[in-house]
C-alpha cells in the first residue's frame, strides 16, 4: 500500500513514516504542496495524509484540486487546528477522516487502515488463497490455521498478490506498492523478495505458490501438481 504523506514537520514526518512502515506502507513524503503535486503525478496512491498548514498554502487547496479531479482516493486530514469551522470546511470538501495534533502514531496508523477498508478501498479484511489466509487488519498471515512470521515489505508483497489471487500482477505495480520514491531500491529487489516469500510458503506447508510470468510480473496460484 502506498501512501504519500504531506507535512512539514521533518521530525513529525520521521515519527509517522516510521509508524506507517511498520505497518507495511511504503510512504512518501512531501513537506510542501508543490512536491505533493509533483509526487502526485508521478505516482499512484492508496491514501493521502495531509497536513493542513504547509509553508507554500492550505492543505485544503490540494484536496480542493483532488476532488475537482474526482480522485477517489481517500484522504485524511491531520491538523493543528481545532477549530469545528476547518472540521466542517475539511469534509465539505472531501477529506474522509481528521485527526487533531498531536495524536498517537497508533491512532494514525488504524485510522489509515480504516479508511482503506471502506467500501470501495483497497482493503478488504480478510484474504484466502488455498489453505492461506491473511488477515489485513491484524497483518497476521496463516496456513491452515498456523501462524506464520512474515517481515513487514513480504507481508505486503503476499498482500497485493493476494488480492488479485489467480491473476499475473505487473512488475511495476507491485514494485509501486512496495517502494517509496528515493528509496534504495536494486534492479533485483523485488524478485529477491519473492524468492524468500516463495521459500517461506512452501516451508509453512502452503497449497498456493508465487509464479512467475517472465517479463509481465508475478502470479499467487496454486503449486502445480507433482507429475
Ligand atoms: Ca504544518
Amino acid at each position: 500500500m502506498r501512501l504519500l504523506l504531506v507535512e512539514d514537520n521533518a521530525r513529525l514526518c520521521e515519527l509517522v513514516r516510521r509508524a506507517l512502515a511498520a505497518e507495511g506502507f511504503a510512504v512518501d513524503i512531501a513537506q510542501t504542496l508543490r512536491t505533493a503535486e509533483e509526487f502526485l503525478e508521478r505516482a499512484p496512491y492508496d491514501l493521502i495524509v495531509l497536513d493542513l498548514g504547509l509553508p507554500d498554502g492550505d492543505g485544503l487547496t490540494l484536496l480542493r484540486t483532488l476532488r475537482g479531479r474526482a480522485e477517489a482516493v481517500p484522504v485524511l486530514v491531520m491538523t493543528a487546528r481545532s477549530g469545528l469551522d476547518d472540521r466542517i470546511l475539511g469534509l465539505d470538501l472531501g477529506a474522509d477522516d481528521y485527526l487533531i495534533k498531536p495524536f498517537a502514531t497508533g491512532e494514525l496508523a488504524a485510522r489509515c487502515r480504516a479508511l482503506l477498508r471502506r467500501p470501495g478501498g483497497v482493503l478488504g479484511s480478510m484474504l484466502t488463497a488455498g489453505n492461506l489466509t491473511l488477515d489485513s487488519n491484524t497483518r497476521r498471515a496463516t496456513v491452515a490455521g498456523t501462524a506464520i512470521e512474515i517481515p513487514p515489505r513480504e507481508l505486503s508483497l503476499l498482500e497485493l498478490l493476494l488480492r488479485r489471487s489467480g491473476q499475473v500482477v505487473a512488475r511495476a505495480n507491485l514494485e509501486n506498492g512496495l517502494y517509496a520514491m528515493g528509496e534504495e531500491v536494486s534492479a533485483n529487489a523485488l524478485e529477491a523478495a519473492v524468492s524468500r516469500l516463495r521459500r517461506r510458503l512452501a516451508a509453512a506447508g502452503a497449497e498456493v505458490t508465487i509464479h512467475t510470468a517472465h517479463g509481465i510480473g508475478y502470479a499467487l496460484a496454486p503449486k502445480q501438481p507433482e507429475s
